[in-house]
């Protein structure tokens, strides 16, 4: 996981806005040959030389979709970046370049911006996008960011979330479950710690599912696999609110319904064990628990021998067509429709 440290305190109001801007953006360099003008002018300058280009922006908000006391700022800052190139995967596309947005109260010091650019730029740098700009603004209470992400693709590549045909495979990458697990967790240790600061919490049978909240990853590498495989997906999405509902976008956006297969949803050892000591079922937070940023989509079946021996990629289920609804089926061979509860569906329950 990434180091953290907070050790000074310079306000933010002995920079001013200017200062700040210059402070935090003063050691970002461009590298993609797509960037024509980074930061410093009032707009940057891109040319795709006739690629397409996408655009995808997300707002995280202190309080509602982020939580400082369990989340450092480095991380935050690094997942804040990779959530937005998750979208921008999820077309089939390669992200290029981001722009990135924050309000602040005067409750942050200098320090604390510091750690949060930290996280992005090693981001950033991970994932070869350019930092090529964005605003910077006070708040009167916590911080909101707003990060842009850019890429580019071919025409023929970009993959939409409504091309899915009936009897089409489906397919998702790595494991889910795990980041919502790992915020169970967190939470708990957050408990255990206000009652008594002096416990160590001993985390290791938990270090994935912390990293997988934490510290999640985008799925760049998935487009050159499928390209390597000669596949091309008729449909895709990234799994930021949870399987159940990814898989209703897309059956919604194609026109089809779908049967997703319990037994084969793919989950790490670590959720199962949590999930027994947490006395939660395995499938409903597979399903349910959102922010995994993997990649979920459909392909044509006769594309399932090129697929099958891949260890990045799982068949869940397939598509049927649209009169057939959209049902999970259990290990007991039982169809239970498939309902939308998202992660913060999920959050409100209990
Ligand atoms: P303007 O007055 O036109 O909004 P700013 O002074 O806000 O310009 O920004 C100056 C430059 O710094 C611009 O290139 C802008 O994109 C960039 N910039 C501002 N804030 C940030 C930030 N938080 N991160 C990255 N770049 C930023
Ligand atoms: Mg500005």
């Amino acid at each position: 996981m990434l180091e953290d440290k907070n050790q000074q305190r310079t306000s933010l109001a002995s920079l001013g806005e200017f200062g700040l801007i210059e402070h935090l953006t003063k050691n970002i360099k461009t590298k993609q040959p797509s960037t024509a003008k980074g930061i410093g002018d009032d707009a940057a300058v891109l040319d795709f030389k006739g690629k397409k280009t996408v655009v995808s922006t997300d707002m995280l908000v202190e309080g509602v979709h982020f939580d400082l006391s369990y989340m450092p700022l480095k991380h935050l800052g690094y997942k804040a970046v990779v959530v937005n190139i998750s979208d921008i995967c999820a077309m089939n596309a390669i992200p290029t370049q981001i722009t990135i947005s924050i309000a602040v109260s005067n409750r942050f010091p200098l320090e604390a911006l510091e750690e949060l650019y930290e996280g992005m730029r090693l981001a950033a740098q991970v994932y070869d996008v350019d930092i090529i700009g964005g605003d910077t603004t006070s708040s009167q209470k916590g911080m909101i960011i707003s990060i842009t992400a850019i890429g580019q693709a071919d025409e023929e590549e970009l993959t939409y979330r409504n091309g899915a045909g009936n009897t089409d495979l489906l397919v998702v990458t790595g494991d889910v479950g795990a980041a919502y697990m790992g915020l169970q967790v967190l939470e708990r240790e957050r408990e255990v710690f206000k009652v008594n600061p002096q416990n160590q919490p001993d985390l290791d049978a938990y270090t994935y599912l912390i990293e997988r909240q934490l510290k999640p990853e985008a799925r760049k590498d998935i487009k050159e696999i499928l390209k390597g495989l000669e596949i091309k997906p008729t449909a895709m999405i990234d799994v930021s609110d949870g399987l159940s509902s990814e898989i209703l976008h897309l059956c919604k956006q194609s026109g089809v319904g779908c049967n997703l297969y319990e037994e084969k949803i793919p989950v790490d050892p670590q959720l199962i064990s949590s999930c027994e000591e947490f006395n939660i079922d395995i499938t409903t937070v597979a399903i349910n628990g959102g922010e995994d940023y993997e990649l979920l989509f459909t392909v044509k079946i006769e594309d399932y021998d090129k697929l099958k021996h891949n260890p990045n990629f799982t068949v869940i289920g397939h598509m049927t067509q649209e009169s057939e609804g959209m049902h999970l089926v259990t290990r007991a061979n039982t169809k239970i429709p498939l309902k939308a509860r998202g992660w913060n569906a999920m959050q409100e329950e209990e």
